[in-house]
């Protein structure tokens, strides 16, 4: 917070303090936290940063809050280099950012809820809530736990069975709405200002976009200090990939990292991707659609950050795909065949779009690339399971199991004959 000059409208540029506004009283634009620079440049260094725990506290001359009250082990999550799956997809310099393992709820959104938890302590909110796809009500009543405080987390009524227990096991109030996403957040907007409480993606939401930085810092420091040539990031409501910029912008101003900032490439399915058709059709602002997909964690039909999406992917030079339901499952089974991590559609996606890019000459075999797999597969194994085979069962004796094994080599030459 040292470092904190204020919030910017990302629009119209108007000016503002650090408190729990979150939309351009002139505009209506969203809000952005901006630091001196100058003065973080001075007090920070790469050894101060190697010399503090392995979380996303250790950049927190970047981030918008005084001191860390959760979050303590979120973030600082595995930089996978992926030599199977690069030689498979021919590339030569591969690397999976693994937020599947992040703590303490396997998902990327732990990293915008440790920093806007903290920060709605620090502003006085009593409750915390949130509008959700699924990770983010998780997420929001793990920490609202581990910080005492009463919780309201809202979800589409349609989720999968495993990220409502998911959330529900942390025992705040869930409330499943009739209708998608975006209703969803559209009463959650009604109820933030009717109550006033602290929403981790609406009224705190210039905090937690702040907290998605820190998957870009990582990247960097986690590669020696460097930018990679390529990152190809999921969209939802479109915080994470803007921010994962803004983090590479912010590590050149303050002099940690020098070299070209890497082309940030989008990544939606098909059946959700306003993002990439505005992308096509050469729009700014995306204009909504319903979203009808098997990656529920990225169904936004209406991305509150979406034309920051589309900014920072022309800016950067890079290029957005969108991917069918078969792709985005292929890749989950791909991605857990060479490289053993079990992600949920979210990171299929964000897989089966890179193979796409490598596919039309936009990442090329010698570049290096970092794919952001956000979310874990276990919460969404319903969708698996008619894809793996079912275990071979057998008697108890060893002539069973040579039986069995008989059996399925047999099986195995036929398959390949065929
Ligand atoms: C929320 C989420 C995203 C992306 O979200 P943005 O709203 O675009 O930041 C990606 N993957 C998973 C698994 C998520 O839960
Ligand atoms: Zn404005």
């Amino acid at each position: 917070m040292k470092f904190v000059a204020g919030l910017t409208c990302h629009l119209c540029g108007a000016t503002y303090p650090a408190e729990a506004s979150w939309v351009c009283t002139d505009c209506l634009g969203p809000l952005e936290v901006s630091y001196d620079y100058a003065a973080v440049r001075g007090a920070i260094s790469r050894s101060a940063i190697e010399s503090r725990p392995p979380s996303l506290w250790r950049y927190l001359e970047l981030l918008p809050v005084h001191e860390p009250r959760t979050g303590f082990h979120s973030g600082f999550t595995p930089l996978v280099r992926a030599t199977r799956l690069a030689r498979e997809l021919g590339l030569s310099e591969l690397y999976l950012k693994d937020d599947s393992v992040n703590h303490p709820t396997f998902s990327y959104k732990d990293r915008v809820v440790s920093v806007a938890a903290t920060r709605a302590v620090e502003l006085g909110f009593q409750v915390l809530g949130c509008a959700s796809t699924g990770n983010l009500a998780g997420s929001v009543a793990a920490h609202a736990a581990r910080l005492g405080l009463p919780c309201y987390v809202f979800i589409p009524h349609d989720l999968e069975p495993a990220k409502v227990l998911g959330a529900a096991i942390y025992q705040p109030h869930v409330v499943a709405v009739d209708g998608n996403y975006d209703d969803v957040n559209r009463l959650c907007t009604q109820i933030a200002d009717r109550y006033g409480w602290g929403f981790a993606n609406i009224n705190l939401r210039a905090y937690y976009a702040e907290g998605a930085k820190t998957m870009g810092f990582e990247i960097a420091e986690q590669l020696g200090w460097r930018f990679p040539d390529h990152v190809v990031s999921p969209v939802a409501g479109g915080t994470l990939l803007p921010r994962i910029y803004k983090a590479f912008r912010e590590l050149r101003d303050v002099g940690l990292v020098s070299g070209t900032l890497p082309k940030i490439h989008a990544a939606q399915p098909a059946g959700s991707a306003p993002v990439i058709k505005a992308l096509e059709a050469g729009l700014e602002f995306p204009e909504p659609v319903k979203p009808d997909t098997v990656a529920k964690s990225l169904a936004i039909g209406n991305p509150a950050d979406g034309f920051q999406v589309v900014r920072v992917v022309k800016e950067s030079g890079a290029a957005g795909a969108m991917a069918t339901d078969d792709e985005i499952l292929d890749a989950v089974q791909l991605l857990a065949r060479t490289e053993g991590i079990f992600t949920e559609p979210a990171g299929g996606t964000t897989l089966a779009v890179t193979r796409t890019l490598i596919r039309r000459g936009v990442i090329k075999p010698n570049d290096s690339v970092v794919v952001c797999i956000t979310g874990n597969g276990y919460k969404t194994a319903d969708v698996m399971f008619d894809r793996v085979a079912v275990p071979t069962r057998i008697g108890r004796g060893l002539a069973d199991f040579e039986r069995a094994l008989g059996a399925r080599v047999a099986q195995q030459a036929a398959a390949a004959r065929a």
